[in-house]
Parts: structure tokens; sequence; C-alpha cells
């Protein structure tokens, strides 16, 4: 999509995407961008936020973003079927992650006049004024367990300041975020404000290393994260934001309301079939509660078998992974898991088509075992047990992980001296992680750099300009 027209690659290269539920076609025609595509974009963008749109006013800027987010609850069910057709993710998740994208463009539709900077009186005979300019051309990678919810994080702070966007999604699931440049056009965005484009890590390498690009907002994995980064060095300096993996931690103490803890490491553990950068895979357990909690835990994942199924039939809770590259990545963990734990359930493909995955529990994996350290992204979660809150929370934070965490307990002074020393971006107590538009989001350590969301979010998008004003002039 550039200039508010789908137009095709001029590489004349095309990706296919195969359904993950029964490997059948869905498109043989995603574009891929190349180098002069990338440069069409950027010069598009380049223009449009030196033109029109930065004639826009604050109000304007917050009609065509509310309007916006009035299409694309309009198209909600589209755009999930389109997610659920080439990522497998159930419609029903598909339909609330879409939700996500119109909270998120309102959320910060209301930021637009509310930036004000800041004045220092005068105190040496300046006066100082700070303001808060656009940082200008921006760029986004997703990942793609959950693509129109990434596109809203990265652009709809930037475009509320006044910048404009080249979005690149996930070449897995690219399908939903190319519905948003027609809305983006029908909301009333001018051409060049708005470009998404389509193609794997290549394109995303020529964005992370372009010298007319200001800023790129990367979700996806360390490996290609750490890439980015040394890109955007290597070539401008531009500004990065990088929303990473994780391994979280989850502890569980002999206080805590077993049901709670139970639905929360069942239930919303397996949201998206585990594919969640925030999904709290390592679980330690009080040794007092753990045989308790593992026998129960055990049964409900063996129930969650039942919600096995199609992505687009609404009674499906679990859905198959992206594709065969990560089915088969899983069967390998599962496997080598088999040597470094105790199986406690599942373990193994589900049926004979399709890439399904048995929910799975490890018990006792050894320190130093892959399925412990290392992120898997299924349906895969590990069980150790403690004895004590020190314990407890020196095993939470030995990984190079910050992600999120969680704490189950009944005594708020114990939930908030965990709290307080967990190396993580996301601390929840007696709840699993969610995502709200008003608070930062993202990592310690290697789970990112910068944040999304609340204003934090919005202040990556903008650069601090001191004026000093002589006062005795
Ligand atoms: P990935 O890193 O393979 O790909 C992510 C995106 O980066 C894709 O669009 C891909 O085309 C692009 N890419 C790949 N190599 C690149 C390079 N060298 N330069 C620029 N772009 C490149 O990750 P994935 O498999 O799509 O997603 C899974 C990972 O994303 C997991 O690690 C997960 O935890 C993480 N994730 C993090 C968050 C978060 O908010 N912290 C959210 C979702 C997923």
């Amino acid at each position: 999509m550039l200039l508010n027209k789908y137009v095709d690659a001029k590489s004349g290269e095309t990706l296919s995407l195969y359904s993950p539920h029964d490997e059948s076609l869905v498109t043989d025609n995603i574009q891929v961008a190349d180098q002069t595509d990338v440069e069409a974009a950027v010069v598009a963008a380049r223009i449009a936020f030196k033109g029109e749109w930065s004639r826009f006013t604050a109000a304007q800027r917050t009609k065509v973003m509310m309007k916006f987010a009035d299409l694309v609850d309009e198209h909600a069910s589209e755009i999930a079927e389109c997610e659920a057709k080439a990522m497998g993710q159930p419609i029903n998740i598909a339909t609330m992650v879409v939700g996500i994208v119109s909270a998120v463009f309102r959320y910060y539709a209301g930021w637009t006049d509310k930036l004000n900077g800041e004045q220092y009186p005068e105190q040496d005979g300046m006066y100082k004024i700070v303001q808060y300019d656009p940082i200008g051309v921006c760029a986004g990678i997703g990942a793609w367990n959950a693509s129109p919810a990434f596109f809203a994080f990265k652009v709809a702070p930037a475009v509320a300041v006044g910048c404009t966007f080249i979005y690149k999604g996930s070449e897995k699931s690219p399908l939903g975020v190319l519905q948003f440049g027609e809305l983006a056009k029908e909301a009333g965005f001018p051409p060049g404000v708005i470009n998404i484009i389509t193609g794997d890590g290549r394109a995303g390498s020529m964005l992370a290393s372009h010298m007319d690009i200001n800023k790129i907002s990367f979700t996806g994995s360390v490996f290609a994260g750490k890439k980015v980064q040394e890109q955007a060095a290597k070539s401008n300096l531009k500004r990065v934001v990088l929303e990473l993996g994780g391994k979280s931690p989850s502890l569980i103490f002999p206080d805590a309301d077993m049901e709670n803890a139970l639905v929360h490491h069942s239930q919303n553990f397996l949201f998206n079939t585990g594919q969640a950068c925030i999904a709290a895979s390592r679980t330690f357990v009080h040794e007092d509660i753990a045989e308790k909690f593992i026998e129960q835990l055990k049964a409900r994942f063996q129930q969650f078998t039942h919600t096995i199924g199609s992505p687009l039939d609404p009674k499906t809770f679990l859905g198959p992974l992206v594709d065969g590259k990560q089915f088969e990545r899983v069967m390998q963990f599962l496997e080598i898991g088999k040597s470094e734990a105790e199986l406690v359930t599942g373990g193994g493909r589900h049926g004979k088509s399709g890439w399904y995955i048995e929910p799975t529990i490890f018990l006792n994996p050894k320190d130093d075992a892959r399925i412990y350290r290392e992120e898997i992204f299924g349906p895969v979660i590990t069980i150790r047990t403690f004895k004590t809150e020190e314990e407890a929370i020196e095993l939470a934070n030995d990984t190079s992980y910050g992600l999120s965490s969680c704490i189950f307990t009944s005594s708020a002074s114990r939930a908030l001296r965990i709290a307080r020393q967990l190396d993580a971006g996301n601390v929840n107590i007696n709840t699993w992680q969610t995502l709200s538009p008003n608070t930062p989001f993202g990592g310690y350590k290697q789970s990112g750099l910068g944040r999304e969301c609340g204003k934090q979010g919005l202040m990556h998008y903008v650069e601090a300009k001191t004026i000093t004003i002589n006062m005795s002039v």
C-alpha cells in the first residue's frame, strides 16, 4: 500500500501462504518488496511528513484516527478471518486482537493535543521552553502472533504526534494488516502517511538500514532484534524500540487462590496456543501445594485438548501453530524435553493433519535444560518447585529475558515485596499479563528496549527540543 493505493512490488517476487489447519493454499500472491519498493515508500512518507500531514491540526489528526478505529471495528470480522486463515489464530481470539487495534487508536487519538512540553522561568537571564517535535519518518516491523495489534502499537502513537509510517508485517500473517491500508485511506489519512509493505526479513533489513528513516520499532525475536539495532547503528543511528521474546516466570505461593491460579496457568497460558511473548512458561510452585496444583493443572491441560479445532470454528480455543517450521521447532523441543525433564502430559502432535500440538507440561527440568531456558513459543509449560520466597525470586530472575512475570498469593505485602525485586517490565499479581493502551509495555534485559503503549510509547516518536531565550536583549 503506497500513496493510498495497492501496487505490485517492483521485485516481481511473491510468497505463498498455506493454511496451518490443513495445508491448503491460502494465497500465492504476497508481494515481496525490494529496495526500489522500500525507497518509494520512504519517499512517499517523507513528502507526506513535510506536506499536507504537517498542516493537519491536532483535532484533524484525532478525527482521522477515530474514524480509522470505527472502520476497524466495522470490518473486524473480515480482518480476523484473514488472521485465522493465514496463521491459524482461532477466530474468537483474532477478533479480540482486532479489538486492540481500535482501542489503541482511540487512546492515542486523545493524545494529539496533550503533549504540551515544558517551560522554565527565567533564572540566569535565560528563559527556556522544551517542545516535542515529531521524529519524522518511522518504520515498524512486526511478528506474526498478533499482527494487527503490533501495527496499532507502532502506527497509532506515531501518527498522533504527526509522524508518517512504513509498516512491514510478518510474512507469515500479512493479510489482516493489508486491510488497514484501505481503511486508512477511507478514514482520511492523506497519501503517504501510512504505507504498508510486505516481504520477509530482507525487506525488514532494508528498513532498518535505510538512511532516511528516523525511527524503527521492531517486534520479534531477540536474534532479529539485535540485527535491527546493529543496522540502525551502522546506518543513520535511527532511534530503535525493540519488543522481543520472553521466558516469563510465574510464582505460586501456598496462600494463593488455587482456582484462580489454575485458570491462569491453563486457559490463559494456552491462549493463542502458547504463541505469546508474554506467556509465563516457567512456573514455580511452592512445594507444599505442588502435588495438588500439578495434578489439577494436568487435568485442565487434558480438557483443553478437546478445544483443538479449525481456527474458523468459533468453538475452537486451541488452534494450530503458525506453520510447519514452527511446528518442527516445537516438536524438537518436546523430544529434547523428554530427556531433560519429567513429562506430565502432552508431548506430541495432535491429530494427523495440520500443525497441531498437544498442550504439554514438563516437571522439574534440569537447571540447564533447553526447554527451561529457551523460548519455545508453543503450548509447553515447565514447572519447578521452591521452598522459600528468596529462592523463588532467584529462580524467577535467573534468565536472560525480562518481559513479564506473575505472582499468585493472598498477601499484598508479599506480592509488592516480590514485585519490587523481579527483573521484568511487567508484574501481574493474581492475574495474567494483559495489555492496556494506557500503560507502558516492554521488557527488561534481552526482552527489549523502550516501551510501547501509554505516554512512554508516545514519547518514542518525538524528539525533545530545548529553546533558550536570552531575556536581556
Ligand atoms: P522474527 O524475529 O523471526 O520475525 C519478526 C519480524 O522481523 C518479521 O516481520 C520478519 O520478517 C522480520 N525480520 C526477520 N529478520 C529480520 C532482519 N534481519 N532485519 C529486519 N527484520 C527482520 O520473529 P517471529 O518468529 O515472527 O516472532 C516470534 C518472536 O517474536 C518471539 O521471540 C516472540 O517472543 C517475539 N514477540 C515479542 C513481542 C513483544 O511485544 N515483546 C510480541 C510478539 C512476539
